[in-house]
């Protein structure tokens, strides 16, 4: 997560100055070639697990199902289920994402400023990667799905899963999960953004990826408050009928293109 800084950052009394510190003091983890695929790895399992909880108590305590979007499953996911995506997960990052990550962690030359950006500065740069991911997700999504070839051999996978669940966010084939990790990866570089902004990014970045899949609709979810963001529902439809809504977040790029679906089509 570390990343050659496009600005220069002068003191200036940061309220993420002590958590960055904390970081910087820790800069031989930072480091670590295995560090990068490690997090994908734990953060995507850690951030599934409130789902996971939901589908487990939802077997119990059907009020929850009210929830679960109409086309997804009627029923909360099995665990067998679960299990068996958490293996082919973990198998794509042990054989393909972690030499790969460990590969480009000793390519790249850290480079950790003094001083942490403001709030507004992460802020904006996290917005900003955020809309340059989307934009080139989109564009890439768009060819896998016109070229058979490609869709075929690399996204082909991703969707095996009619129905989502919170795991689906990443059971897709290495060729897939290592293009998704070069596009984050080349968003927080194009925008030359903080080390730490571009953590916070990639945090978030895996979150907003397992809102998407999640298969649930809740009053509080992200696209129930900002209305140009796509969220489950939108992911939803794109996994059932293919041919649109390609965008992960926003909805803008659909509308442009003309691909973008509505619940009731
Ligand atoms: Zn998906
Ligand atoms: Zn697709």
């Amino acid at each position: 997560m570390n990343s050659t800084c496009g600005l220069s950052y002068l003191p200036h009394g940061s309220l993420l100055q002590p958590l960055w510190d904390h970081f910087r003091r820790r800069q031989d983890l930072l480091s670590s070639r295995y560090l990068p695929a490690a997090v994908a790895f734990l953060g995507h399992l850690f951030f599934c697990a409130p789902f996971l909880a939901l589908d487990v108590i939802g077997r119990r305590w059907s009020v929850l199902n009210r929830y679960r979007i109409s086309g997804s499953n009627e029923e909360p996911v099995c665990l067998r289920r679960w299990f068996d995506c958490v293996l082919r997960i973990f198998w794509n990052y042990l054989l393909c994402i972690l030499p790969a990550t460990a590969l480009l962690q000793r390519l790249r030359t850290p480079v950790l400023p003094a001083s942490a950006p403001t709030c507004a500065q992460a802020l904006w740069e996290i917005t900003l990667c955020l809309l340059l991911f989307d934009t080139l997700f989109f564009f890439w999504h768009i060819v896998m799905h016109r070229v058979l070839w490609l869709y075929r051999q690399i996204h082909r996978a991703h969707h095996q899963n009619q129905e989502t669940f919170a795991l689906v966010a990443q059971d897709a084939s290495w060729a897939e999960l290592l293009s998704l990790q070069m596009i984050a990866l080349s968003s927080a570089a194009l925008v030359g953004c903080h080390p730490l902004s571009e953590a916070f990014f990639h945090l978030l970045n895996m979150w907003l990826a397992v809102e998407d899949h999640c298969g649930y609709d809740f009053p509080w979810a992200l696209h129930r408050i900002l209305p140009f963001f796509g969220g489950a529902p939108f992911h939803q439809l794109h996994h059932e009928v293919f041919r649109g809504n390609f965008a992960p977040y926003f909805k803008h790029w659909d509308k442009l293109f003309g691909t973008y679906l509505e619940e009731d089509v």
